[in-house]
C-alpha cells in the first residue's frame, strides 16, 4: 500500500526554482483508492488521542488536513501566509533559504488546553511546522502530534520539532 503511494508521488525537477525537487502529490489526490490509503495512514495513529482541532498549513496542507479533521471528528484550522486571514491574527516568522516569511492563525482558532494535530503535505527543513507549533502553543493549544504525507529525510526537519511529540511521516524520500 505504502509502496503504491510512494510510486504515485511525481518529482518535478527545478520547480518552482532551480535546484528544488518538487514533490507533486496530485496523482495521489486524484485517485480515490490512494487518497483513502493516504488519509487512513495520516489519521490512524491519532484516532484515540482526544484531538479536537487539526491545523493545516497553506495551501496543500488544507486538502488532506480537512479530511483528517473529518475522520477524527475534529475541527479544521487554517494556517495562512501573511495578510490572508480576515479576522484578528497571531503571526510567526520563519526562515526561508533566502530571507524569511510569516504565517498567521486566527486568535480565537484554538481554546487553551485543546489537543491539536498539525498537518502539512510535506516537511522539508521543518521551519514552517516549527512556526506553526509556536502559534498553536501561544494560543494555549497542546500539540498531540504532527502528521506529514512526505518527509525529506536528508533535511532532518524533524530535529526542529519537539522530541517528545509523535511525528508521523507516511512517505520518506
Ligand atoms: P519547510 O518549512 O522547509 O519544512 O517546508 C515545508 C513547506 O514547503 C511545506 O508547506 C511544503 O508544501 C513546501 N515544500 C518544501 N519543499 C518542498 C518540495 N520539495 N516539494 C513540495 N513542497 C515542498
Amino acid at each position: 500500500m505504502i509502496t503504491r503511494l510512494a510510486r504515485a508521488v511525481r518529482t518535478i525537477p527545478d520547480f518552482p526554482d532551480k535546484g528544488i525537487q518538487f514533490k507533486d502529490i496530485t496523482p495521489i489526490l486524484s485517485d480515490p483508492i490512494l487518497l483513502r490509503i493516504a488519509v487512513n495512514a495520516l489519521t490512524d495513529p491519532f484516532r484515540d488521542s482526544g484531538i479536537t482541532r487539526v491545523v493545516g498549513i497553506e495551501a496543500r496542507g488544507f486538502i488532506l488536513g480537512a479530511m483528517i479533521a473529518d475522520e477524527l471528528a475534529a475541527g479544521f484550522i487554517p494556517i495562512r501566509k501573511a495578510g490572508k486571514l480576515p479576522f484578528r491574527t497571531l503571526s510567526e516568522t520563519y526562515d526561508l533559504e533566502y530571507g524569511s516569511d510569516h504565517i498567521e492563525i486566527h486568535e480565537d482558532a484554538i481554546l487553551p488546553g485543546e489537543r491539536v494535530l498539525i498537518h502539512d503535505d510535506l516537511i522539508a527543513t521543518g521551519g514552517t511546522a516549527a512556526a506553526t507549533a509556536r502559534l498553536v502553543r501561544r494560543l494555549g493549544g497542546k500539540i498531540a502530534g504532527f502528521s506529514f504525507l512526505i518527509e525529506l529525510d536528508d533535511l532532518d526537519g524533524r530535529s526542529r520539532l519537539e522530541t517528545d511529540i509523535t511525528i508521523i511521516s507516511v512517505l520518506h524520500f
